[in-house]
């Protein structure tokens, strides 16, 4: 709602109390401002609620996602933290606009922004709504692989939040930082050993072991990934809209039973 999903914080509360969710997070985007309102849907539907967002931060030049959940969304740091992650998605926007139009894709940023709902927080995902919406690719995962992923000509390097940073402003405002969706980013064993060693370094404590984002056979490595790092695991859905997301709320298999999960290290923050 605040970033890149398509549905109401009361419409994905009902859906996941639907899908027979008991603890939800809405995770936005480098934003936190839908968390009153997912709180309030989330108990409207007699479901446990967790804060949560996903700040983008620029690692060994890639972009790694850190989760953040249960912590105080009034916290001043993580909020103005927040705001400097999201500035800059303007200008990002209207290159990534440039680059589209050098292959004769026009009006891309005016196309994207009818998709927006926060002015703040225009993404990629915006973009490949106009683009399937405009007849150019029939589906949005169509659309990152052929114009919106690296070396591709809607692609526009960005410098987003610091690791050291991200996982200091989730851990001030007392929630736990995760690395979201380990096999997502295309590392070198010695990159990821060091986005592990440095993230925990800094205080980060948990790890997404089953997301929409993985393959069966991933759950297994990053399980063992997280036993190694002694960290907790987490589960989420990634999802973003019923028509663009693989995997529904709720519907994705449990943690394998040998690891802690995220959540017992909130007990005291779940609302
Ligand atoms: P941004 O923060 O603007 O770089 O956009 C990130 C959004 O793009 C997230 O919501 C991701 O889920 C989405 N995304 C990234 N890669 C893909 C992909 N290959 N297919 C579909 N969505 C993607
Ligand atoms: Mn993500």
């Amino acid at each position: 709602m605040v970033s890149d999903g398509t549905l109401t914080p009361e419409a994905l509360a009902e859906r996941a109390k639907i899908n027979g969710v008991e603890l939800w997070s809405l995770t936005d985007h480098d934003e936190i401002a839908g968390q009153h309102r997912a709180a309030a849907a989330a108990h409207a539907q007699g479901i446990k609620y967790l804060t949560g967002t996903e700040i983008s931060v620029t690692f060994a030049g890639e972009t790694v996602h850190i989760v953040g959940l249960g912590f105080d969304a009034s916290d001043a740091a993580l909020t103005n933290g927040l705001q400097a992650t999201r500035s800059g998605r303007t200008e990002r926007a209207m290159d990534m606009s440039d680059g589209l139009a050098k292959v004769g894709i026009k009006g891309a940023y005016e196309g994207a922004l009818k998709f927006v709902g926060n002015p703040e927080l225009i993404s990629r995902t915006h973009f490949a709504r106009f683009l399937v919406e405009s007849g150019v690719c029939s589906e949005t995962h169509e659309v990152f692989r052929k114009y919106l992923t690296e070396g591709k000509p809607g692609y526009v390097p960005h410098r987003w939040a610091t690791l050291k940073d991200a996982v200091s402003w989730i851990t001030a405002a007392k929630g736990i930082a995760i690395i979201a969706h380990p096999a997502r980013y295309k590392f070198t064993a010695n990159e990821e050993y060091a986005l592990f060693t440095e993230f925990i370094a800094h205080g980060g404590r948990g790890v997404e072991v089953v997301t929409g984002s993985h393959s069966a056979a991933e759950y297994v490595k990053y399980a063992d990934t997280a036993q190694e790092f002694g960290l907790a695991a987490s589960r989420g859905s990634d999802f973003h809209s019923p028509a663009e997301s693989r995997v529904d709320l709720g519907s994705l298999p449990f943690l394998p039973g040998k690891l802690t999960p995220v959540w017992e290290l909130l007990a005291d923050r779940i609302q």
